[in-house]
Order: C-alpha cells, then structure tokens, then sequence
C-alpha cells in the first residue's frame, strides 16, 4: 500500500447478514448502472487485453451495421439504408475512439465505462450546436453507442469472477451470473448496497461458502480500491479500513468460529435422525453439475434441488440439448444411487439475463411476471428440449423432475403434455430413459399451498420454496433490500400455511420436503420439523449444522415447540424461542463454554 497515504478511520457499516464467515481484504469495486453496465478498475496486467476488447466490439458492431445496411438497401432502397452509412462513420471516428483507449489509459476504468463518458460527452456537445445536421448525429452515436456497449457487454464482457483474485466485491447489485462466475478464490467476500438474503446472488455465495453482508445501503460512492474490508457474514458487519484491535478481535472471532464449525463437521457424516428416532433425511440444493461432489462431500442423500437455470444464467446462450444433458448425467451419476431432482427453468424474477443478453422483456414487477413454468409454457420448444435432455440423464441414474411456479394443477396437466411429447421424440429415435420417472412440483405461491389435495392429483412428491412462498404470503420482493426486515419466515401467516401443507400432504399420502433457504438455517431445524417436515434440502456446506441441530432434539420437543409457536403472535418472539433452542443446544460448540 501506498506508505505516503494517511490512516483512514475505521468505519463500521450495519447490513444483513447474507452468507455466513468472515472475510478480510483489499475492496474490488463493481457497480452497475441502470443500462447494467458494470464499473470498475482494470487491474494494469490485463490493459492489453481490455483495449482488444474494445477493437474486437468495433469490428463486430462494423459487421452488424453492414448487414443491417444490406438488408435494408435489399428490402427497402438505398435511401433508407443511408442512415447506416452515418452509423459506420461514427464508428470509424477516430476521435471517438482514440478518446476513449486516451481515457482508459487515464482512470483505468473498464472500457466501457470510458466508452459511456466519451460518447455522452459527444452528445451532449451535439445537442447543443444550432446545426440540423450536426444535431441529427446525436442520434446516430446514441444508437451506435447502444450497439457497441451491447457487443462489449454480450459477447465480450470479462466475467465478474475472472478480474479478480482475493478480492472483497463492494457493489450496488450483484447479479446472479456476476455470483455465478466468481469461486472462493476470486471473491473473499461480498458486500452489496442492495440485496437480500434470499436474492439469488447470495444463495450462490452460501453455496461458495463467501461470506457475503448486503442490503448496506449507500457505499459504493465513498469506496475506493485500496480500502480494507472485514466482511462479518455471521452478523451482518462491514468494517471499512479496520485498525490494529478490531483486526485482533475479528482474528480471534474467526479462530473460534472456525472451531465451532469444525465441531459441528463431526456429524457430518452421521445419520440425521433425532434423539428419539425419527429420521430426518437430508438433501442438497446445487446451481451446477460440479457441485454434485460437494453434496457427496457433505454427505447428501441425494439432490433436492438442482436449479437448472444456472446453465443458462452462466453461459451466453441456452445450451443445447447435448450441453443439458451432459450436466444432467453427470449429477445423475455422481450421485447415483441417490435420488435426484432437476428442477425445470426457473427463469425469470431476478434471474432474466446473462452478459446482458435478456430472456424476456423488462417487467414492473418481475417476481410476479413471466417467470418458471410460465416462461416454459409459452417456450415450449425450449422447454421439451429440456425436457428431453432431464429424461435422457434418467436412464444413468435416479433422476425426477420437478417443474417451479406452480400456481395450479392444470399447469402440471400442461407441462405433463410436452413431458409426453418429448418421450415420444425420444421413443422414436429409440434413446433410453426412465419410463417410470416421478414428476413433482414445487409449492411456493399461496394457491398452490392453499391446494395441495388437488396438486397431488397430479404429481408424486412435492417441495416447498419458502424464499418465494414467504415473499408471496407477506407480500414482500425477496431482492428489495428497503423491506427486507419485513420478510419474516417466522410470521405466524408463515408457520401456519406450513403447517398446513403438511397436513394436507399427509392427508394426500404424497411426501412433501422443504428447499428454500428456511431448511438450511438450524435455528429453524426444530420449526419445521416440528410442523411437519419429512425432510429437508439445502445448499451444501449447511447440511452439518443442521444435521448436528437435528441429531441434538427430540421430535417430541419439536413438535411441543411448534405447537406452542402456532399460538403465537410476533414473529420476532416466535423466532427467538427457536434461537434460544438452538443456542441452548449448541452451547457445547463454543470455544468459551467448552473449554476457557
Ligand atoms: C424457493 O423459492 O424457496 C426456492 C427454493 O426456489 P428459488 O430460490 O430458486 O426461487
Ligand atoms: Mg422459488
């Protein structure tokens, strides 16, 4: 670090505590703006590669404008294909682009922050000069300027993950493909101005195991690249720029964390079964095929959730039925023979593009919009090729289908059609898959809760998604960092739908598991099992703590609590009860009780 620099002041920033560890290290700036054009510093080694970044977006948007102009001129005449002949002069403008390499080469800023500036400062220059021609090419460099940043960001972006090493991420948003292209080695941490704890970026840092603190509010301003971070994921801290005792204290807070956890890893590879003999089976949730040895590491019996759309979300295109179906085998048979569940796309809500390319339009309210098996429905090319590519994975192990968003029966009926069209394309090209596949459905918006006699009319197993049941009960967007704290799986409208899905499903005989990110916290292990749950799913690295949580009650303890909770009001209450019971019961974990 720079030993001219003054000290800065410690500051300490409250947020919500999104994926559990501590973190410390050097901040790496993020920030996108509305046109999602992300900002940040190039690290000095990849200038090279950024300026041919650039040059490669040139020369792709000069090909797209030329075809556009040969269609045109062949469809309509050369007279309205001259307006292209405007757009390839601003792009040959070497005052444009010798301006921006001349900016990037000033503020290290990626390229297509340089490009903006530059390209804004043209316009605004234009707009003002009293000269109709002059004040036409606004237009011209406003729409070239679109083209090129789309190139820049499509198809050459530099992926999130892959301009850093050990670095804590401090941005306004991070998207899912941003989380999705980052591992424990480019990101130590993540901090975001928004957020929640059910966004889908943080339910990948979980599975990353990156300590992650979001919904902090404004930050991203006042950050510069050489500020220190702590990230403290267990309570929802960022300390910017921490002095000598805090970084003792957060030394000594991690050493005993990492004891606690490492207590906690001794069940890992026993049964989940209570005290007094009821079996809790537990089930890992995974975004990629690679994290099938994860599940396997931390003993999983099986995939509860496989969140399919990670392939396209971390990839340019959607892949194609051999990419589908190569992912889906391997998990098939990494985990064979244990059961697991591929869930269809869930497209849509947060989870609608990848390097900037969208699957649908902007939508108000995304979360209640064209999403999941809405989305598959009206794709039905899109979705029988998945459909296809999850039954051909079934004949190399014990797969089923799950498909999300189901808000009736009659759209399991429907996604049942193109499930039997695609075995009839496999049948007639005679390929090999599981006759007998069982389908299931997620229950996650009130009125499938609210119908479960009739779902399972229709399906053979079913698990809940409290991340979106709970947003839809209580109305609250799970991404909206400004409710956040009003998103309360503790809630009694919460607890008691639970409940009565459960006992619906029982009354149905059709087994039912929990997959959202209420199964993966132990201090909810005793709640839903005391409710009802058979069994629960979660992203990997949290299987032991609940395990050791399950491992440590009885069932009749559980089901005492529970139903003392259904009498309850305040959901704050509700859930210290289950936060007493948790501590009382890992008590022996901490360093202090156990052995200072
Ligand atoms: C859920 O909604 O709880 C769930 C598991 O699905 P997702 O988080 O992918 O929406
Ligand atoms: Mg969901």
């Amino acid at each position: 670090m720079d030993s001219k620099k003054k000290k800065k002041p410690e500051k300490t920033i409250h947020g919500i505590a999104a994926s559990n560890g501590i973190a410390y290290g050097r901040a790496f700036l993020f920030v996108q703006d509305e046109l999602d054009v992300p900002h940040y510093k190039v690290e000095p080694t990849r200038y090279r590669e950024e300026v041919e970044r650039f040059e490669k977006a040139l020369v792709a948007t000069r090909h797209e404008i030329a075809k556009v102009h040969a269609e045109v001129e062949k469809n309509l005449g050369p007279d309205e294909a001259r307006i292209f002949d405007a757009h390839l002069l601003v792009l040959e403008d070497q005052a444009l682009i010798g301006e921006t390499i001349r900016e990037f080469e000033k503020t290290s800023m990626n390229i297509e922050t340089c490009f903006m500036s530059i390209s804004q400062r043209y316009v605004a220059v234009f707009e003002k000069i009293d000269d109709d021609y002059l004040r036409e090419r606004v237009s011209d460099i406003r729409d070239v300027a679109r083209r090129l940043l789309a190139n820049l960001l499509g198809r050459t972006a530099a992926k999130l993950g892959e301009l850093i090493t050990d670095r804590i991420v401090i941005s306004n948003d991070i998207s899912p493909s941003d989380a999705a292209s980052i591992d424990r080695s480019s990101a130590l941490g993540i901090v975001t101005e928004a957020g929640s704890r059910t966004s889908h970026a943080v339910i990948v840092a979980r599975s990353m195991r990156i300590p992650a603190v979001v919904g902090i509010g404004a930050l991203t301003d006042t950050v510069e690249s050489d500020d220190m971070f702590i990230v403290d994921g267990y309570d929802g801290v960022v300390i910017v720029n921490p002095d000598e005792t805090t970084l003792f204290r957060y030394g000594k807070l991690k050493e005993q964390k990492r004891t606690f956890e490492s207590r906690v890893m001794s069940v890992n590879r026993l049964q989940s079964e209570t005290l007094d003999g009821t079996r809790v089976p537990h089930f890992a949730n995974i975004e990629k095929e690679t994290e099938s040895d994860l599940a396997i590491r931390y003993n999983a019996e099986g995939i509860g959730l496989y969140r399919t759309e990670y392939l396209f979300i971390a990839s340019d295109d959607i892949p194609d039925e051999e990419a589908q179906f190569a992912a889906y085998r391997k998990v098939a048979e990494t985990l064979h023979p244990r059961p697991v569940i591929i869930r269809t796309f869930d497209l849509g809500g947060d989870k609608v593009r990848s390097n900037g390319v969208s699957i649908s339009d902007p939508e108000a309210n995304p979360f209640l919009g064209f999403r999941a098996i809405r989305f598959c429905l009206e794709h039905k090319d899109l979705f029988r090729t998945q459909l296809r590519a999850i039954l051909r994975a079934s004949a190399f192990g014990n797969v089923r289908i799950m498909y999300p968003m189901i808000s009736s029966a009659v759209e399991i009926v429907r996604a049942g059609e193109i499930l039997d069209e695609a075995r009839a394309e496999l049948r007639k090209k005679n390929q090999k898959f599981d006759e007998k596949i069982a389908v299931g459905a997620m229950i996650e918006i009130p009125s499938a809760a609210f119908t479960i006699d009739l779902i399972a009319e229709h399906a053979s197993f079913l698990s809940i998604g409290t991340n979106d049941l709970i947003q839809y009960l209580l109305a609250i967007d799970r991404v909206n960092s400004r409710i956040a704290h009003l998103y309360e799986p503790t809630h009694p409208a919460v607890i008691r739908t639970l409940q009565r899905i459960f006992a619906d499903a029982r009354k149905a005989r059709i087994p039912v598991s929990i997959c959202g990110e209420m199964a993966g916290d132990p201090v909810f292990a005793a709640l839903l099992l005391g409710l009802g749950a058979q069994s629960l799913s979660m992203t990997p690295p949290l299987l032991p703590s609940v395990r050791y949580m399950i491992r440590h009650m009885k069932y009749s303890e559980a089901r005492k609590l529970a139903k003392d909770a259904l009498k309850m009001s305040d959901p704050k209450e509700i859930y210290a009860k289950f936060a007493d019971f948790y501590a009382e019961r890992t008590r022996e974990l901490n360093v202090e009780d156990a052995e200072e």
